[in-house]
């Protein structure tokens, strides 16, 4: 690849896309690295987590969509370091070298000091852990079908969700239909739609970025799919038979995280100053302080804009990705640098169910079908390819009359 200033980004999510494709007239050749060889398109996960849809329909491989970027290579290997005094990246025992250098690696869950809850309470990050979730809840239908205590079938047939954020509420909803509708007459000696779905929150109400009336709604609409919500209470133990949570005691077999989350380690490996979340902590244009030509983008970095985090959003890494593209752009071109980053915000929106949404543009707030309907064509608006649009679009449609759900397949290996 010649002489040409080489650009390394680390992990292919959302904000590495847009600043690889930002990049593509640049006089620049650039890699990214991922560990897995394809883009997880995230924001549909719960779907797999709950038979919606499966795998392949929301993850793209990395190489096919860099593969006309002729000054882009992709690179699969997990990064364990980064040598900053040599400028290279280290990714299982190879050295890359770079001159410039992007870490967009994302997050993971996090238990708030409670490590141990991750074996019973699996969090949704990636495929793998949809696959599992899919896995424990099909499994405990199949279970409960098979118990003869009627006390061990309740605990087989109540699930908890803990964390009342746009994920949980609708893996919630999403279990709710999958019990009452999908299962309902697939089973001899249980009824599916007897299950108990439990959302947790601690905080006073589910959907905190939306507006209360929103939130409000939101809970209206679960509880009529049959989801019983508890808000302002933590949870403070988490095992095998269930969540305790203030002085009560929820009896579980099946329980859900989706209450926290923690930046990649990605500030350990350059030594720079990162918030309690792990989050590097960035300057206007996005670069990491006295960090020569180093970037940190997406849900691993801080941004801070009027006082207030930019947040963990997949519109807040694009734009992110398109901004450092553009830093980067202009610094190997000698032109002057782009006014520091500024994130537009465009609003928030959460599903609840097959058919049921709620959406806060600002200028804006819908509930309901329409609604709904919106948030379908925005996220298949903003799937990678048009093979997995055409055949989400079909899933959703087939569900929306069928009720079905049919990536009902347990291929994970049982946690019993
Ligand atoms: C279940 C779920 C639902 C969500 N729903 C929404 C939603 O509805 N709307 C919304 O706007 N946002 C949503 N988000 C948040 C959104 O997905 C993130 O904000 C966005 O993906 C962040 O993009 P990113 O580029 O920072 O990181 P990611 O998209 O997380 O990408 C990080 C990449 O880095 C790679 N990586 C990490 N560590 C390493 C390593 N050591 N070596 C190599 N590669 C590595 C990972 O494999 C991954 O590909 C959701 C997130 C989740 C988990």
């Amino acid at each position: 690849m010649g002489e040409r200033p080489q650009l390394v980004i680390v992990g292919a999510g959302f904000g590495c896309l847009f600043a690889a494709q930002r990049l593509a007239d640049s006089p620049i050749d650039l890699t990214v690295i991922d560990r897995h060889n394809y883009h997880l398109f995230q924001p549909l996960l719960y779907q797999v987590a709950t038979a919606g849809l499966s795998s392949a329909e929301i993850a793209w491989p990395v190489r096919s969509i860099l593969r006309r970027q002729a000054n882009a290579a992709v690179l699969l290997g997990e990064v364990s370091g980064i040598d900053t005094q040599a400028r290279e990246v280290i990714v299982e025992g190879r050295r890359l070298r770079y001159d410039w250098l992007v870490l967009a690696t994302g997050a993971r869950h996090a238990y708030f000091g409670h490590d141990e809850w991750e074996k019973t309470a699996p969090g949704l990050k990636r495929i793998e852990d949809a696959t599992d979730i899919r896995a424990r809840v099909l499994t405990a239908f199949e279970r409960a079908e098979a118990e003869t205590d009627p006390e061990k079938r309740r605990g087989l047939l109540s699930f908890a969700v803990v964390g009342g954020g746009p994920t949980g509420v609708e893996l919630a909803g999403a279990l709710a239909e999958l019990a009452r509708r999908a299962l309902s007459r697939d089973f001899r000696r249980i009824d599916p739609r007897g299950a108990r779905i439990v959302l947790l929150e601690a905080g006073p109400r589910i959907l905190p970025a939306f507006p209360e009336k929103l939130s409000a709604i939101a809970q209206r609409s679960l509880e009529k799919l049959g989801v019983e919500v508890r808000t302002g209470e933590a949870v403070t133990a988490c095992d095998d038979s269930g969540v305790s949570v203030g002085e009560d005691r929820i009896a579980a077999r099946t329980i859900l995280w989706a209450a926290g989350v923690a930046a990649s380690p990605a500030a350990t490996w350059i030594g720079a100053e990162a918030d309690r979340a792990g989050r590097i902590k960035v300057n206007p244009d996005l670069s990491v302080p006295w960090k020569q030509r180093i970037f940190a983008i997406g849900d691993t970095a801080l941004v801070m804009q009027d006082s207030r985090p930019v947040p963990a959003v997949a519109p807040a890494a694009k734009q992110q990705g398109r901004y450092v593209a553009q830093v980067i752009d202009s610094a190997v071109r000698a032109k002057s640098a782009p006014p520091p980053f500024r994130y537009r915000d465009y609003g928030n929106l959460a599903t609840i169910g097959r058919k049921f949404a709620v959406i806060d543009f600002g200028w804006i707030r819908l509930s309901g079908f329409t609604a709904w309907l919106l948030w379908c064509v925005a996220h298949i608006y903003y799937l990678i390819g048009v093979r997995n649009r055409i055949v989400v679009s079909i899933h959703w449609l087939w569900a929306y009359f069928t009720f079905q759900r049919g990536a009902r397949l347990i291929t994970a290996p049982r946690k019993d």
